[in-house]
C-alpha cells in the first residue's frame, strides 16, 4: 500500500516538482528578459539625446535621465526617484534654470498639482540662464506624465539670425531696403493731421570709390559700418536708417511736422559725415549728398517716394557734392525725357543719325584757314537737329559714346582727306573714351582705312581726361603722338586749369575757352588770363587758339595778346561737310579783300 501510495505519491511528487522546475525555469527566462528589457530601457534613457522625466498621477518622480539632470543642471545626489514635482522645481529655481516668465512661487505651485490639461503639450521655454528648451509632455494612462526636453537655443539662434538677415543688412546692420519698404508703408499710413509728413533721405557717399579702390575692400568695410554708426546718432529712435547699396543709404524720418527739422537733419547728416574717420593707420575723409521726398506730397509709397528722393539726390549731385536738396515735380519730367532721350541715342547709333559739321580754324600769322574742328550734330527723325551739349553728357552716362565717339573718328577722317592741301581736321575725344584701352588702336586703324596722313588730325581733350587714371591715359597720348598725331588741351580755363597738366605732357596746342573771349568787355581779368596763356603757349612753344571770337574788335585783342590762331563766328560758323569748299573760297575773298 505504501508502496502504492508512495509510488503514486512520488510520481505526483515528480510531476511538481517538474512543475515547479518548470517554472522556475520560465521564472529565470522572464527575469533575464526583464533585466534584458531593463537594459534595453536604461540604454535608450541615458543615450537619448533628450532629457527625459516620468512622474507618477501623485506628482512623483518616477525615473529621469542623466540628459534632463544635466540640462537643467541638477545633482543626481538631489534629484531622486520619489522626489515630488515642488522639490524638484524648487532645485530647479536654485540652479537658475527655472522657466523665465513664470514666476517662482507659480513655477512651483504648478508643479504640486497634475496639469488640467490631460492632452498633449508642447512648448518653446526660455530658462533664467538665456537657454531656450523644448518641452512635450505626455500623460500616461493611470496617471503622471511623461516629458521630453531638448534644449534648441542653437537652432533659435540660427532662426534669429535668419530672420535678422531677411531685414537688415550683414554689414552693418542697418535695416535693408525690405524693412526700409515696411517702415515708409506703416509711416506714411500713420499719417493723421494735415499738414505731417514722412521725409524719405537717400543718401550716397562721395567719393566712397576712391576709398575702396586705393586702399581696399576690409577698409571700405570698416568705412561703411563707421559711417552707419553716425547715422545711427543723427535719427531719433522712430527714425530709421537703412543700408540700399554699397554706398547708398535712406533715412525715413516719421511724423514730421515742420519742414525746418528735415531740412536741419539734412544738414547734420552732411557735416557728421564728413568729419574726418581714423581707421586703423588710415585717415578717411569722405562726404555725402542728399535728396528729400516727402509723403503725402512727393508721393504715397515706398516706390514713389524712393524715385524721387533719388531724383532729388541726382540733382543735388549735379549741384556741387555735399549738399542736400528737395524732390521737385519738374524732376521727374526731367528724368522721363532723359529717360525717352536715351531711347532714342541708342536708336540713332544704328541708324546713322549722325552728322558732322566743321568750323574753320584761323591761322592768324599766316591769314588762312588752318583747319576745321568737327562738331558732332543729330538729326533726330523728330526733334529736329539736336546739339551736342544735349546728348554727348548722356551719351558719356550710358557709354553710347563708345560707337559714337569711334563712328567721329572714322567720319572725320575720311571727310578731311578730301580737302585740299595739308588742312587738318580737329576731333573732340570724351574722357570715357580713354577709359576703353583700343582708342589708339581705332585712331590708327580710322587713319589706315581714310588713308589720312596722321599730321592732318588733331585730338582735342580736356583737363577731365587727365584727372582719371593718368598712367594709362599719357602712354595712348604718347602713342599717338608719336606717330605724328598732334594733341589740343581744348577749353582751357574751365576746369582746374592746373599748371601740372600742361607739365604732364607736351601739348601742341591749348584752346582758350570762349568764356574768356566773350568775357573781355566786362571783365578785366580775362585779358590778363588769356596774356598768361598766349606767353605760357609761347614758352611751351604751343600754338593758342582762342575759341568764340564774334567781333572784329575780340580778334583784334586775341591778335595783340599774341594768340596764334583764332575759332568763332565772325570767321565762320559750323557748317556740313558739303559747304567746306565754300567756307574756303568765302574766306580767300574775305582776305583778297583787306590785302
Ligand atoms: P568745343 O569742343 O569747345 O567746341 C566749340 C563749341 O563752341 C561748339 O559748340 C561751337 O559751335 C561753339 N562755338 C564756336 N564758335 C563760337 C562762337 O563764336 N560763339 C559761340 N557762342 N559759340 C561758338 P557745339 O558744336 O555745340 O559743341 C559743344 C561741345 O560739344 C564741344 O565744345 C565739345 O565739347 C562737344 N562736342 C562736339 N562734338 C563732339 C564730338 O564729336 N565728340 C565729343 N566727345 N564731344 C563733342
Ligand atoms: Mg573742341
Ligand atoms: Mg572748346
Amino acid at each position: 500500500m505504501k508502496q502504492q501510495m508512495s509510488g503514486a505519491g512520488a510520481q505526483t511528487l515528480t510531476m511538481r516538482e517538474d512543475a515547479l522546475n518548470l517554472r522556475e525555469a520560465q521564472l529565470a527566462a522572464r527575469e533575464k528578459q526583464i533585466a534584458l528589457q531593463n537594459l534595453h530601457f536604461t540604454a535608450v534613457m541615458q543615450h537619448m539625446p533628450y532629457g527625459l522625466s516620468m512622474y507618477d498621477g501623485d506628482m512623483r518622480l518616477i525615473i529621469c535621465n542623466a540628459k534632463y539632470l544635466e540640462m537643467y543642471r541638477l545633482s543626481p545626489e538631489v534629484v531622486k526617484p520619489g522626489m515630488s514635482g515642488e522639490e524638484i522645481a524648487a532645485a530647479r529655481i536654485t540652479a537658475g534654470t527655472s522657466p523665465k516668465e513664470e514666476m517662482p512661487g507659480d513655477f512651483i505651485r504648478d508643479r504640486s498639482q497634475m496639469p488640467v490639461d490631460q492632452g498633449l503639450y508642447v512648448s518653446d521655454r526660455e530658462l533664467e540662464d538665456g537657454r531656450i528648451c523644448s518641452v512635450v509632455r505626455q500623460p500616461i494612462p493611470g496617471g503622471g506624465w511623461i516629458s521630453l526636453h531638448r534644449d534648441v537655443t542653437a537652432r533659435r539662434d540660427i532662426e534669429k539670425k535668419i530672420a535678422f538677415l531677411a531685414h537688415n543688412d550683414a554689414l552693418t546692420g542697418l535695416a535693408n531696403r525690405v524693412q526700409l519698404h515696411e517702415q515708409i508703408r506703416t509711416s506714411v499710413g500713420k499719417l493723421r493731421r494735415q499738414g505731417d509728413s514722412v521725409a524719405v533721405l537717400c543718401l550716397d557717399l562721395d567719393h566712397f570709390k576712391n576709398v575702396n579702390d586705393t586702399l581696399g575692400h576690409p577698409v571700405g568695410d570698416a568705412l561703411l559700418q563707421a559711417v552707419a554708426e553716425r547715422l545711427r546718432t543723427c535719427v531719433r529712435d522712430t527714425d530709421m536708417v537703412a543700408r540700399t547699396g554699397g554706398d547708398e543709404f535712406a533715412i525715413v524720418q516719421a511724423g514730421v511736422d515742420q519742414i525746418a527739422s528735415t531740412t536741419s537733419l539734412a544738414e547734420r547728416l552732411v557735416a557728421v559725415i564728413s568729419a574726418p574717420y581714423d581707421l586703423g593707420e588710415h585717415q578717411v575723409v569722405i562726404g555725402t549728398t542728399v535728396g528729400i521726398a516727402l509723403a503725402p506730397d512727393d508721393g504715397g509709397d515706398a516706390d514713389t517716394l524712393l524715385k524721387n528722393a533719388d531724383l532729388a539726390l541726382y540733382r543735388a549731385k549735379s549741384s556741387g557734392r555735399g549738399t542736400f536738396c528737395y524732390f521737385a515735380a519738374e524732376m521727374d519730367a526731367k528724368a522721363q525725357n532723359r529717360r525717352l532721350l536715351e531711347l532714342d541715342l541708342r536708336k540713332a547709333v544704328a541708324s546713322g543719325e549722325f552728322e558732322l559739321f566743321y568750323q574753320p580754324i584761323v591761322n592768324l600769322q599766316e591769314n588762312r584757314i588752318g583747319g576745321f574742328e568737327a562738331l558732332i550734330r543729330w538729326n533726330h527723325p523728330t526733334r529736329g537737329r539736336v546739339a551736342p551739349d544735349e546728348f554727348i553728357p548722356l551719351a558719356e552716362e550710358t557709354g553710347l559714346i563708345m560707337p559714337i565717339g569711334e563712328w567721329v573718328i572714322r567720319q572725320a577722317c575720311v571727310e578731311a582727306k578730301s580737302w585740299p592741301g595739308d588742312l587738318r581736321v580737329a576731333v573732340n575725344i570724351s574722357p570715357v573714351q580713354f577709359r576703353n584701352k583700343s582708342l589708339a588702336a581705332s585712331v590708327i586703324a580710322a587713319l589706315a582705312e581714310s588713308g589720312l596722313s596722321p599730321r592732318r588730325l588733331e585730338l582735342e581733350i580736356t583737363e577731365a581726361v587727365l584727372l582719371q587714371n593718368s598712367e594709362a591715359t599719357l602712354a595712348t597720348l604718347h602713342q599717338l603722338r608719336d606717330i605724328g598725331v598732334r594733341i589740343s588741351m581744348d577749353d582751357f580755363g574751365t576746369g582746374y586749369s592746373s599748371l601740372s597738366y600742361l607739365r604732364s605732357f607736351p601739348f601742341d596746342k591749348i584752346k582758350i575757352d570762349q568764356s574768356f573771349v566773350q568775357d573781355l568787355v566786362k571783365n578785366p581779368d580775362s585779358i590778363a588770363i588769356i596774356r598768361a596763356v598766349t606767353g605760357l603757349g609761347t614758352s611751351f612753344g604751343m600754338t593758342t587758339t582762342a575759341e568764340g571770337v564774334e567781333t572784329k574788335l575780340q580778334l583784334e585783342q586775341m591778335r595783340a595778346e599774341g594768340c596764334t590762331e583764332v575759332q568763332g563766328y565772325f570767321y565762320g560758323r559750323p557748317t556740313p561737310a558739303g559747304e567746306i569748299d565754300d567756307v574756303l573760297a568765302a574766306f580767300n575773298r574775305l582776305m583778297q579783300a583787306a590785302a
